[in-house]
């Protein structure tokens, strides 16, 4: 266990003879044990002994001591005004953080203040909105596993609450990674490979096996959102949601809360009270949603930038984002992670934007309004848990406020969800017009001192406010009219905060004094005195404010309540709200940036001029390319049409590096993904399948900024498309096979292709630089070529980033090479060893593929460009990436050139070197086969 967390071991040994402060500190330790407890002493936060040793260096801060009776303790302190940032650091080391904040004014007690945990802040369960990344969500998980696994999520600061369950542990990571939770607690009964199915960046715990309990577990579901039975489905759904609710209770420092040992938590700490904006469920059927593996939502960028080849993009999320308030951004990213599969729903989405796209003047009033919205999600929720200000309530009654005229700007909406919106929206008139009669317009952020409520709101509270005024007047004219009585003109009334109200008079008049005039100090030129009427008048005012505070916060509270009531409706308006906002965004985009509206539920992809969403953003001329798979028949019959009339459903892209071809695949996923979250799609025209999930392998040579071991991860990431992939699915495989040798590579590749077309039948592109996988696509009937076309300009190559029919003729990996800026000396080096090889190639040149060397070349070229010149120079740069070798000949020209062995090969070396087959050699069967070739030269 790590040493920082639980009782300190250097206390345990004088437990009794502690002092009473740091016995409390102590219990703390004991109580929090999966915590690191920070210990209020005034105006810090404490860490002791090798807790204080972890804050001090995690944190870079002074490690210093604290001396008593006892002896000396290793002592860190976080001082309280900007505890945020370093809480922020200790969790991101991994840790929870238990706040003991003192609870007794120490003012008012003598010996040690008490002191107890006020909340545990935790990766999962942030909601001050300093720690919390913006408008993100912030999950927490809970996964317990029984028939099937459950799971359920809760995002804390906003009461969005989630629960399905699946059938197997990949299904429960599949769903953990449109998520991305940064916390999760599992059950007693789960056993799970954590890392494979929480990932490396998420704190998972065990919690109390109580908790998970079914009878624990519904209790407190039915506490929260009504009966479980109704709701949820299935016992592990249950249990996950009621293990879930504890801890989200336990976080808070509820009472009845339990911690992970299943010791009660302070009952008398109750800052929070249950978690009562909790009061919406969302369960989901998984089957509901296109399912988006963190593979995929990863490769295609949705929502996290992963610069690839050291250039950053922007991420979809971002590039599609035009909502106005923070609730659309959640939903959006909401709706993007969850890609919808009935075509009905789908539509009603397109056509909501569809009629908003149309409207311009609809679209940016409902923009501006809504730009007016704040985070009703965050505000009910702080509400909710008695920790609101009466800022957040106007800020609540200010959004309530533009409701009327967000539902006028729909009033003669045709569309249904709009019409719907109209319908629905909920102004909470009563609500509003309760925080607008009570609260005033700009409140302190203080609740507690006055100046919150309005006047003429309470009877009493305004009588004892005048009072408090008139005594105050009383006192201002008290000096004009003790001049008067004393006649003495130099008269002070003043006021000081330890002495009070006072009459200053001059040593020089002391003569003058009445005899009424009490001594209450005595300063070097003058004295002090007041009156008893002066005493009485200021013990009435004293009275009237602290009575006056004390109300204002008491009425306060009470409007705070009734709002908390309401609770429901306003989640259930911010729901609106944030559709609203998705839905003028999607057509402010569409309008935009040229979208169009697809037609989805046909049979296959047909794309007319379609565009990658985030890389047109920022190329000057992106060209846009057609994508036909699985639709109808070929226009122009290429190469061949499915036995059905279709035409191929699996095409293979060829062409050199930096063509294209990764763009392109990624923006038909792109397409369809937008497609089925209800957005238009950056295209002319777009037919559209539904497709149940979308896969990505993208090739080792292009994961290296990822820092993964390659081929096994991708072979991993193989099976898994194998094995669930439908006829419904995209697949998307870039470069699949570049961890291995050529032999292995295109072996598994072709493999691989044939398997997708014969037994998957799923939509499937496959970019790849195995220019044999060419011959193997125009052989299979649902299979097709694609290349991208090249030009040369004065000797410089020129991507048209434009798809064409067959496979790529050539390729130019030279001139990228040269165009990268590698020397010119190993350009023209590179330059004649390729017309070597194709020399050599010529004589061994078989049909069905004419471009082989190319591709071996092309590859030449890339590791050129990406490691020392002095490498590729040698020659031998080819042959240690194991790619040059492709179709096997090009490496024996190598050689053949290296040994400067004059005129054609043997013919019986060429014969045999043509028959071999390469693509389904071991890399054993293929070094024996070379060692036989070379063999024969001698
Ligand atoms: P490949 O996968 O063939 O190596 P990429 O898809 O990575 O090529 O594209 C290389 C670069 O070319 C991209 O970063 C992009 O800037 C540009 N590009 C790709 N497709 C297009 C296009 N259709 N129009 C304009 N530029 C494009
Ligand atoms: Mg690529």
């Amino acid at each position: 266990m790590d040493a920082a967390l639980g009782p300190p071991e250097q206390m345990a040994e004088l437990e009794e003879d502690l002092t009473p402060m740091m016995a409390q500190y102590y219990e703390l330790c004991r109580q929090y044990d999966d915590a690191l407890v920070l210990f209020q002493v005034g105006d810090f936060y404490e860490a002791f002994c090798a807790a204080a040793q972890r804050v001090a260096r995690l944190c870079e801060i002074t490690l210093t001591q604290r001396e008593d009776s006892t002896g000396q303790y290793p002592m860190a302190g976080i001082p309280i005004d900007n505890a945020e940032s370093y809480v922020e650091t200790l969790l991101d080391a991994g840790y929870r953080v238990a706040i003991a904040d003192q609870v007794e004014d120490p003012d008012e007690v003598s010996g040690v203040v008490e002191r107890a945990v006020t909340r545990i802040v935790t990766p999962g369960t942030l909601t001050e909105s300093e720690l919390l990344g913006g408008a993100d969500n912030n999950y927490v998980a809970a996964l317990t596993e029984g028939e099937r696994y459950g799971l359920a999520l809760l995002d804390v600061s906003t009461g969005d609450c989630y629960a399905t369950s699946v059938g197997s542990a990949t299904a429960v990571a599949d769903e953990l990674s449109r998520f991305g939770p940064a916390e999760a607690i599992v059950g007693p009964d789960v056993d799970v490979d954590r890392d494979a199915v929480f990932g490396p960046a998420c704190l998972v715990t065990r919690y109390d096996a109580d908790a998970f309990g079914r009878e624990r577990a519904e209790d407190r579901v039915a506490q929260y959102f009504g009966p479980p039975e109704r709701l949820l489905a299935g016992d592990a759904e249950i249990r996950a949601c009621g293990g879930l609710l504890a801890y989200a209770e336990y976080t808070r420092g509820s009472s009845g809360a339990v911690g992970p040992d299943g010791e009660p938590v302070d009952p008398d700490v109750d800052p929070a009270g249950t978690l009562d904006y909790l009061n919406h469920l969302t369960r989901y059927d998984p089957r509901e949603y296109m399912l988006l593996d963190a593979v995929a939502v990863e490769s295609l960028e949705l929502f996290e930038r992963r610069s690839v080849r050291g250039h950053e993009n922007r991420t979809l999320v971002d590039t599609v984002d035009e909502t106005a308030c923070a609730l659309g951004r959640r939903k959006l990213t909401d709706w993007l992670r969850r890609p919808l599969l009935d075509a009905d729903r789908i539509e009603a989405r397109h056509g909501a934007v569809a009629e908003l796209q149309r409207d311009p003047a609809t679209r940016e009033a409902l923009a501006g309004l809504l730009s007016d919205v704040y985070d009703l999600e965050r505000l009910i929720s702080r509400v909710s848990r008695g920790r609101a200000n009466a800022r957040d309530l106007r800020s609540l009654a200010a959004t309530l406020s533009v409701i009327p005229d967000i539902r006028d700007q729909l009033a003669d909406a045709d569309a249904r969800l709009l019409a719907d919106l109209h319908a629905t929206l909920d102004p909470l008139t009563e609500t509003r017009e309760e925080i607008e009669a009570a609260v005033r317009p700009d409140p302190p952020q203080q609740v507690t001192e006055g100046g919150v409520i309005r006047e003429g709101y309470d009877e009493e509270l305004d009588r004892l406010r005048s009072t408090e005024q008139s005594g105050k007047e009383w006192i201002d004219e008290l000096e004009a009219s003790e001049r008067e009585r004393t006649g003495i003109d130099s008269l002070k009334v003043g006021h000081t905060s330890v002495h009070g109200y006072y009459i200053e008079v001059t040593n020089a008049n002391l003569d003058a004094v009445p005899e009424d005039y009490q001594r209450r100090q005595t300063l070097k030129n003058s004295e002090r005195y007041y009156t008893p009427e002066l005493k009485d008048r200021e013990d009435e005012i004293l009275r009237a404010e602290s009575a006056a505070d004390d109300l204002e916060y008491d009425l306060f509270c009470a409007v705070r309540d009734e709002v908390a009531d309401e609770a429901e409706r306003v989640q259930a308006l911010a729901d609106r709200l944030a559709r609203l906002d998705v839905l003028v965004s999607f057509a402010e985009v569409a309008a935009q940036y040229g979208y169009c509206r697809p037609a989805v539920g046909g049979d296959g992809i047909d794309i007319t001029a379609g565009r990658h969403p985030v890389v047109e953003r920022t190329e000057d001329a992106f060209v846009p390319n057609d994508t036909r798979l699985g639709s109808g028949p070929l226009p122009a019959a290429g190469d061949g049409a499915t036995d059905d009339g279709r035409d191929p459903f699996l095409a293979v892209v060829t062409g050199p590096n930096m063509s294209g071809k990764s763009t392109y695949m990624r923006q038909v996923a792109l397409i369809c993904l937008l497609a089925q979250a209800g957005s238009f799609v950056p295209a002319k025209a777009a037919d559209l399948p539904i497709l149940d999930r979308v896969f990505t392998r993208v090739g080792a040579s292009d994961d290296i900024a990822g820092g993964r071991s390659t081929f096994m991860i991708e072979m991993t990431e193989l099976a898994t498309i194998l094995d669930a992939a439908t006829a419904d699915s995209l697949v998307l495989l870039d470069e699949v096979g570049r961890g291995t040798s050529t032999a292995d590579g295109l072996a598994i590749a072709r493999a691989v292709t044939e398997y997708l077309h014969d037994e998957v039948g799923a939509y499937t592109l496959f970019a790849t630089h195995h220019h044999d996988l060419t011959a193997v696509a125009a052989a299979l009937p649902g299979a097709t070529n694609r290349h991208f076309e090249t030009s040369r300009e004065d000797g410089d190559v020129r991507f048209d980033h434009e798809l064409a029919p067959g496979p790529a003729a050539a390729s130019y990996g030279v001139e990228v090479a040269s165009m990268a800026g590698v020397p010119e000396s190993v350009v023209e080096r590179s330059r004649s060893l390729l017309a070597d090889a194709e020399a050599a190639d010529s004589g061994v040149d078989k049909p069905g593929a004419p471009a082989e060397s190319e591709t071996a070349t092309d590859s030449d070229a890339d590791s050129a460009a990406a490691e020392t010149p002095g490498t590729a120079e040698n020659g031998t740069a080819a042959a240690s990436t194991g790619e040059a070798a492709s179709g096997g000949h090009t490496q024996e020209a190598l050689q053949a050139n290296g040994a400067a062995v004059e005129g054609e090969l043997p013919e019986s070396v060429a014969e045999q070197l043509a028959s071999l087959d390469v693509a389904t050699m071991t890399p054993i069967e293929a070094m024996n086969a070379l060692a036989d070739l070379q063999d024969r030269l001698d």
